[in-house]
């Protein structure tokens, strides 16, 4: 017998269950609400010009070989994606007190995050990973896998469809100073709920008082507004509180639309350089193990817009195209399930929320019916990827919703 007769079947990953099933539906009306990645106005990827530009500088670099990259990563990449998070004049970047390294992915990130705090953090009742309720469907997993523990703040109320900031603000008092807390950047998936600055203000001080952990998952910078700046206003508003330790699992899959080329980074922000130079040394360390060096061909397109201020340019419209695309879809689904209803502001989440995702607040047996009678594929939580919608089936998504509310 097999030494491995004992393997059990693993449970199928719901999301790539549903692009099965989407893929497998043959009815011509049928509507992929599930897709994690940006569609066009023709349900189709869209790969930026941008990136189009930097794969022809690229393709047209004499000597661009295949060898290894360094174990940290592309240094002109790392830092110009340290300056893209923290800001071009940031304090923390002059004095050397980031240790930034070269990631697979956002996914990569979170895990070498993961990793780092498992080895480092010191051992106590506050080593415990705090992360959103509910949070992204891979966030647990990876943390399970570093070996850390979790726990859930509360942030989704379904009766307003919005951020229980008064819940949050309470758990982040109550949990053991020096928790590790997990936040997302902007756009939060799945809810598609953000703090405001101001409720981020009052987040970031309770954080600061019980001296926890912020650990950002950044997953959208300049995708959720069009503005990469505005993005990434709470990590910076957290570091200028000048917390003694920050980390950002930071992606540039959807923002680039580089998904497969699996380009990221992991920053991890210290009290000084010589911290984060031994800092840097351990990531090191576990990067050599884990995936000995990172993939170049996404951290050269990226590297090569970031480091040119006429292909940034074009960056910034490419990214106000996708932002923009998706704002206009929400609206227009508001409309067309609020329009001869009388019922004004009954979808005024789907505008109020931002970035890929939306929360609709319909319940799984009302996603089965979609998915069964009308052949639109959501999430069992209701949430849509508001980039499957486009002006070629938004009427007909409106007209599929209202049927299931009733
Ligand atoms: N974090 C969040 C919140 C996400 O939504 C995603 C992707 O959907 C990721 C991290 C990781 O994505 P990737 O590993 O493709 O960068």
């Amino acid at each position: 017998e097999s030494p491995l007769a004992s393997v059990p079947m693993a449970p199928k990953d719901p999301m790539f269950g549903l692009s099965a099933a989407f893929r497998a539906d043959t009815d011509p009306k049928k509507v992929d609400l599930g897709v994690g990645a940006y569609r066009d106005d023709n349900a189709k990827p869209w790969v930026l010009s941008v990136v189009k530009k930097a794969d022809e500088i690229l393709r047209q670099t004499p000597d661009l070989n295949h060898e290894y990259l360094p174990i940290a990563g592309l240094n002109e990449y790392l830092a110009a994606s340290q300056q893209l998070v923290f800001g071009k004049d940031s304090q923390i970047l002059h004095n050397h007190r980031v240790a930034t390294m070269q990631t697979i992915s956002g996914t990569g990130a979170l895990h070498l995050g993961a990793r780092f705090l498992s080895k480092f953090f010191p051992e106590s009742d506050a080593k415990r990973v705090h992360v959103s309720s509910p949070p992204y469907v891979n966030h647990l997993p990876i943390l399970h896998d570093a070996c850390l523990e979790t726990a859930f703040y509360p942030y989704y109320t379904p009766t307003t469809k919005s951020l229980d900031c008064d819940a949050l603000l309470a758990t982040l008092h109550a949990i053991p100073e020096h928790s590790i807390v997990l936040l997302h950047a902007c756009a939060h998936n799945p809810t598609g709920v953000d703090p405001t600055q101001s409720q981020w203000r009052q987040i970031a001080s309770v954080m600061r008082e019980r001296q926890h952990l912020p650990f950002f998952d950044s997953a959208y910078q300049g995708f959720a507004s069009g503005d990469l700046d505005a993005d990434a206003w709470a990590i910076r508003h957290f570091v200028s509180l000048d917390f003694p330790a920050l980390l950002v699992a930071q992606s540039y899959a959807k923002n680039f639309g580089l998904y497969g080329e699996r380009t990221g980074c992991l920053h991890v922000v210290a009290q000084d350089a010589d911290l984060a130079a031994r800092i840097k040394s351990q990531m090191e360390k576990l990067q050599r193990v884990n995936i000995s060096t990172p993939p170049a061909y996404g951290a050269r397109i990226a590297s090569t817009v970031l480091s040119s201020p006429a292909l940034f340019s074009e960056w910034q419209e490419d990214l106000r195209t996708m932002s923009g695309r998706i704002v206009e879809m929400r609206r227009a689904l508001r409309a067309l399930l609020e329009k001869g209803k009388g019922e004004e502001g009954k979808w005024k989440h789907l505008t109020e929320q931002t970035g890929m995702f939306c929360y609709t607040g319909l319940d799984p047996e009302q996603v089965r019916v979609l998915r069964e009678k009308w052949h639109v594929y959501l999430t069992g939580d209701g949430r849509v990827s508001v980039s499957g919608l486009n002006w070629g089936n938004v009427r007909y998504v409106a007209e599929a919703f209202g049927a299931v509310e009733g």
